[in-house]
């Protein structure tokens, strides 16, 4: 079996065949950054993280971009609720970067958390305002925009394609949409590409006036610039389908006259008691009130639980149950493990189960089915636990099945803490810069690897005499659950507290 996805746009699962060989272009709209992310950013995110890791797993080079909407009616809002008053345009355009940087800041500390793999770019639409005007004035000079009075505005009729994302007709859009009154429009359902500012807002030269650019156009230039024409693969949340991806779509392909995106992937809502989680209603949790309550990786494994396009229902007790899921996973592991000798592990280092490998295959495959992939870890595990009581006769299988799930949870993404390294001795080759050490002290939860980096960097310390930093990575450990012990032959075990 090949990898197919679900396409928003043909509404069905499809065979995945990249435009250009082993090259995929892929964007997802980023966050509008004026405010702490919610539980809805992290599914979303999660589920391309999941898109990305799986695709790079099966060789493609991917070239991920998501972008950072830094000018935004929220952000300005956020501005004026903080600091009242009027501040004139070039304060203004300060204010809301600082805004901007403060939120993406906190943006980026709760993606880190969650082991989400970072975009090969994230450009942020305040830098391509440039780029934005030219697409818009060339989409008046082709007829299919028009200037009112220093806004301009994408003509929907002109666009005959307009809909197909969607599959709305005029009249589904007025029931799914707020049309705002503006009646500078020629049709209620005609977009804003650049809106005129008032001497209070952010604003930049253009040839209609002061303004800025309307969200959907930033999109369409940013795709543009970093990923080229068409792209292969488009996400985002589905309530971005209408009216932000259609827009999209019409203004991008009537500026190239090429198709714009050839799969377009939509993640689903998070619920409670069945209603969307979101901003506007007012239910929503904000990821760093999740993480007081449930490490990172807890909530990380609940999000891939359930599969990307399925609603998700919240409650702190489906968190909880999720969390215990995982705990049975890493303690089986765990418990697997203490009949391994780290001379076995390093001899059958690369051994896999074949059969095991090509179900999580053939799960993923049918469109990154996260969901079914951890059913077959949780059947795997219990196969592990009974195997493990005649270790002997089985134990090519059980380090095969062992290897296999780590590689497994690997590609999936999730993090998991088991006592895998009982030893670690220094290794000069892979000795990690102070920097690097300090990024992997923020994480809130540690993986394996982590564990391995700073024990390592802590034996550098030891050997230097600077005892200060030794102790300093050992209480941060500590603080984490870690017990360490430092043997006579200058190598340290660790383990997980009881
Ligand atoms: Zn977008």
């Amino acid at each position: 079996m090949s990898l197919k996805i679900f396409n928003t746009l043909s509404g069905k699962k499809e065979d995945f065949v990249p435009l250009n060989g082993n090259t995929v272009f892929m964007y997802v709209c980023g966050i509008t950054v004026y405010d702490d992310c919610h539980l809805g950013h992290a599914r979303a995110y999660t589920s391309f993280d999941l898109i990305y890791r799986y695709l790079s797993y099966l060789n493609y080079d991917v070239n991920y971009v998501r972008n950072v909407t830094d000018v935004d009616d929220k952000i300005i809002g956020r501005v004026h609720e903080i600091y009242p008053g009027k501040h004139g345009s070039d304060k203004m355009k300060e204010l809301c970067s600082d805004i901007s940087e403060k939120y993406y800041n906190s943006f980026q500390n709760d993606m880190a958390a969650l082991n989400l793999s970072e975009p090969d770019k994230e450009p942020r639409a305040t830098k391509h305002i440039g780029e934005m005007i030219k697409i818009i004035k060339e989409l008046i000079d082709k007829g299919y925009a028009y200037v009112k009075e220093g806004d301009v505005f994408f003509s929907i009729n002109k666009f005959s394609d307009y809909g197909k994302l969607s599959k709305r007709n005029s009249e589904q859009m007025m029931v799914g949409a707020r049309v705002a009154q503006n009646t500078k429009k020629e049709d209620p359902f005609d977009f804003a590409l650049w809106k005129s500012a008032s001497s209070d807002e952010p604003s930049w030269k253009s040839p209609w006036g002061e303004g800025r650019p309307g969200w959907h156009i930033e999109c369409s230039a940013m795709s543009l610039k970093h990923l080229g024409v068409t792209l292969d693969i488009h996400g985002g949340g589905q309530d971005l389908i209408f009216p932000h991806h259609e827009n999209e779509i019409a203004q991008s392909e009537a500026y190239t006259g090429k198709p714009f995106t050839r799969y377009w992937i939509h993640n689903g809502f998070i619920t409670i008691n069945r209603e969307k989680m979101s901003k506007s209603l007012k239910n929503f949790k904000t990821l760093k009130e999740l993480f007081e309550k449930f490490p990172p990786r807890a909530i990380k494994f609940y999000l891939l639980s359930t599969h990307y396009r399925s609603p998700l229902d919240f409650s702190d007790h489906l968190i909880s149950a999720a969390f215990e899921g995982l705990k049975r996973i890493e303690n089986a592991l765990m418990e697997v493990n203490k009949n391994i000798s780290n001379m076995e592990n390093e001899k059958y280092k690369g051994l896999e189960d074949i059969e095991l490998m090509d179900r999580f295959k053939n799960a993923m495959d049918d469109d990154f089915n996260s969901a079914k992939t951890i059913g077959i870890i949780f059947e795997t595990v219990t196969e592990l636990l009974s195997l493990v009581s005649s270790y002997e006769s089985n134990k090519e299988k059980i380090i095969a099945l062992k290897n296999t799930v780590l590689k497994m949870l690997g590609i999936l993404g999730v993090i998991y803490m088991i006592n895998m390294v009982r030893k670690v001795c220094l290794d000069e080759k892979n000795i990690l810069l102070d920097e690097d050490i300090t990024k992997t002290m923020q994480k809130r939860d540690l993986e394996n690897i982590d564990i391995e980096i700073l024990l390592n960097k802590r034996l550098v310390y030891k050997r230097n005499k600077d005892f200060k930093n030794a102790d300093l990575i050992r209480d941060f450990l500590s603080k984490k659950n870690i017990v360490i012990r430092d043997t006579l032959s200058n190598e340290t075990e660790w383990s997980l507290k009881k």
